[in-house]
């Protein structure tokens, strides 16, 4: 067959929108369509194939992809060839009426199908070519390894979720939680980390549950095992859910060699009323208990956290005692979010919706308090070394370079000669809110 062992020169665009497992998604699909011959590119314009990868977590993100289909119109009535196919959250929700609403769509892919992918892609050239003709494609060596390896990789362990958080549509559009096998787990990140990869994040919407549908391992004993993978230098996952995160795994994280001292433990909220109605199955107490034997077992643990102000019914008090709970726990950071209605889920219907204009007050408090504590805590590294595994040049500034510590800390550094991928130790000497900025040490 003419795909055997040449390829064609075809170009692909991703466009992903929404969380990390979006991001490993698109990641997974481009190896795979880089096998029949696809070479990722930057400009849309150029593109044989457009891939979005959506979300429906927030409407105004499905908006952004409606606007997005709208535009790319124009790229198919230019290049009828053009194959352009949805695939994430919005594809899994929304179906073939995201074809009737928009017909330039060529397919469209649930978040269940994703390993059709190039069966549906090749069948499209397939019908291009016949009804087209097939075009003079430029016959090349595939020049690297058909699988785009990095020095970070995502892997996905498992997919779905059962937790029903009042305000989230993941279950709905996602499924109930399938966690995969963990020998397919642990030979694609021995395949990962033989092809360079040194760090590892082990992605689900809440790993803490990993195995229980198949019971062949634990999340603890899981990591464990990855842990164990020669080559394998720092080892990370997201996310958590406090009400599965066991003493085994907080164990695990304290005895492993090289899981990182971090943690990202969405607490949502800090009132026991506001928590009930979000269906998040503890209490602040409850919470409380887990940082403090978090931070008992593992010392210098870095605490990230989400936190979602204006959900409905939300009361001064509830907000007061909120903010009185991140100044008690004292997280490294806090990623904040203003509750916006998501149709379908059952907070969309609850009474006392909060008005606008009180949610985004209350963000700035919220995003102030959390700022000052940020700051106080990364003060702490004024003059340290630390080590950084270095990423890439910053967006700003090419002289400029980013890495992050273990415990997820982002580094700007001025940039010599190093490579993404090395490690290296940096001084701090200006740490930030968000960020530290040191030199080579
Ligand atoms: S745990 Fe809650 S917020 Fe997270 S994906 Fe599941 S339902 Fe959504």
């Amino acid at each position: 067959m003419l795909f055997m062992n040449k390829t064609l020169n075809k170009k692909m665009k991703i466009l992903t929108y929404g969380c990390q497992m979006n991001v490993a998604d698109s990641e997974r699909m481009s190896r795979q369509l880089s096998t029949i011959g696809y070479e990722m590119i930057d400009e849309i314009e150029e593109a044989d194939l457009i891939l979005i990868n959506t979300c429906c977590v927030r409407e105004s993100a499905e908006d952004r992809v409606y606007g997005k289909i709208g535009e790319i119109k124009h790229l198919k009535r230019k290049n009828p060839k053009l194959i352009f196919g949805i695939c994430g959250c919005m594809a899994q929700k929304e179906g073939d009426n995201l074809i009737k609403r928009a017909p330039h769509i060529d397919f469209v892919l649930g978040t269940g199908r994703v390993d059709q992918l190039i069966k549906i892609v090749q069948n499209l050239e397939e019908k291009n070519n016949s009804e087209l003709g097939i075009r003079n494609l430029e016959l090349r060596q595939l020049k690297n390894s058909a699988f785009r390896i990095t020095h970070s990789e995502f892997i996905p362990i498992m997919y779905g979720c059962n937790n029903f958080c009042t305000y989230c549509i993941v279950p709905y559009v996602r499924g109930r939680e399938r966690s995969r096998k963990p020998e397919e787990i642990i030979n694609e990140i021995k395949s990962a980390v033989a092809n360079g990869a040194v760090e590892i994040t082990l992605l689900g919407q809440n790993v803490n549950s990993y195995g229980k549908d198949h019971k062949l391992a634990n999340f603890a004993e899981l990591l464990t095992a990855v842990d164990k993978i020669e080559g394998l230098k720092r080892l990370r996952f997201m996310t958590s859910h406090p009400k599965d995160l066991s003493d085994e795994l907080i164990a695990a994280i304290r005895d492993g060699k090289n899981i990182c001292e971090h943690i990202h433990l969405p607490v949502q909220y800090g009132s026991d009323r506001i928590l009930q109605k979000m269906n998040r199955v503890y209490t602040v107490e409850k919470y409380r208990q887990l940082v403090k034997k978090i931070r008992d077992q593992i010392p210098n643990v870095s605490l990230t956290t989400d936190l979602i102000v204006g959900f409905p019914g939300e009361t001064d008090e509830d907000f007061n005692e909120t903010l009185d709970f991140l100044r008690e726990i004292k997280f490294d950071a806090a990623y904040t979010f203003i509750y916006s209605k998501r149709s379908g889920t059952p907070a969309a219907n609850f009474p006392d919706q909060v008005a606008d204009d009180l949610k985004h007050k209350r963000l700035q408090k919220l995003m102030d308090v959390q700022n000052e504590i940020s700051l106080e805590i990364n003060q702490h590294l004024q003059d340290q070394i630390v080590e950084i595994l270095v990423e890439c040049a910053s967006k700003n500034d090419e002289n400029i370079f980013t890495g992050r510590t273990r415990t997820n800390k982002l580094v700007l550094f001025e940039h010599n000669d190093e490579k993404p991928g090395d490690f290296i130790n940096v001084k701090i000497n200006q740490p930030q809110t968000w960020i530290l900025k040191g030199e080579r040490y």
